[in-house]
């Protein structure tokens, strides 16, 4: 029997990153892993996030057999967790962040605002916001099998930045309407983001204006990620 030269080397291998193409992988491992390493909750996993089974609120110490013993973080340690905070709380890569970055820095303003706002414009996020579904990954996958339009036209790219006046409905679809009429019902209760608006007897959601800094509901400081990106 061929010994494994992997296993044989004595290598580790990351179970929880699947990678699918050569230049891309997708994290699926736990998702209350990755708020617990970032220390605050990023609410990844819908409605378990708010009740006391959330991971951060039981186990409120960074993952892993040695995490008691890790010692002081470096400042390229504390540019590095609040840049994956951003990732993870967004659910983008590496490679799409860094894309991210490269536009804002090329937009007028502040680029560590322009990065955020880009961010909070994406599709899937938006159809997380508008309570059409529970989480941002949920959102994601709502999206990529064809369940939301924008403006009257199907957009299955999560990426996808909405703009001032969208429109975003589920599909004109009974199984689409359900969906999102029964996250809608479930998710009253939370309060919608200002700049935009939810029409619950359209079932429709429209972007009444651009988000700004203080729209961004995760706590990041955003000047420690631009210092980062920008070596
Ligand atoms: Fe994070 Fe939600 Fe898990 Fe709590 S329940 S640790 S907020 S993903």
């Amino acid at each position: 029997m061929v010994a494994d030269p992997v296993k044989s080397a004595g290598c580790k291998i990351n179970t929880n990153v699947v990678l699918e193409r050569k230049d891309m992988a997708r994290y699926v491992g736990p998702q209350c892993r990755l708020c617990r390493r970032e220390g605050e909750k990023l609410f990844l996993k819908g409605f378990r996030c708010e009740t006391a089974k959330c991971a951060i609120t039981k186990r409120k110490y960074p993952p892993g057999q040695f995490s008691w013993g890790r010692g002081k973080l470096s400042k390229y340690g504390i540019q590095f967790r609040e840049k994956q905070k951003v990732k993870r709380f967004y659910g983008v890569l590496e490679r799409q962040f860094r894309n991210y970055f490269r536009k804002a820095e090329k937009q007028k303003g502040n680029t560590g605002d322009n990065l955020l706002v880009m961010l909070e414009r994406r599709l899937d996020n938006v159809v997380h916001l508008l309570t059409f579904a529970h989480s941002r990954k949920s959102a994601r996958q709502l999206i990529l099998h064809g369940n939301v339009t924008v403006n009257d036209k199907k957009v299955d790219i999560a990426s996808f930045l909405v703009k001032v006046g969208d429109v975003i409905r589920p599909k004109n679809s009974e199984r689409s309407r359900k969906l999102v009429q029964d996250n809608a019902e479930a998710l009253k209760s939370r309060k919608i983001s200002s700049w935009l608006e939810f029409r619950q007897g359209a079932l429709e959601g429209v972007v009444t204006q651009l988000p700004n800094r203080d729209d961004i509901s995760v706590s990041v400081q955003e000047q420690l990620i631009i210092e980062l990106c920008s070596k």
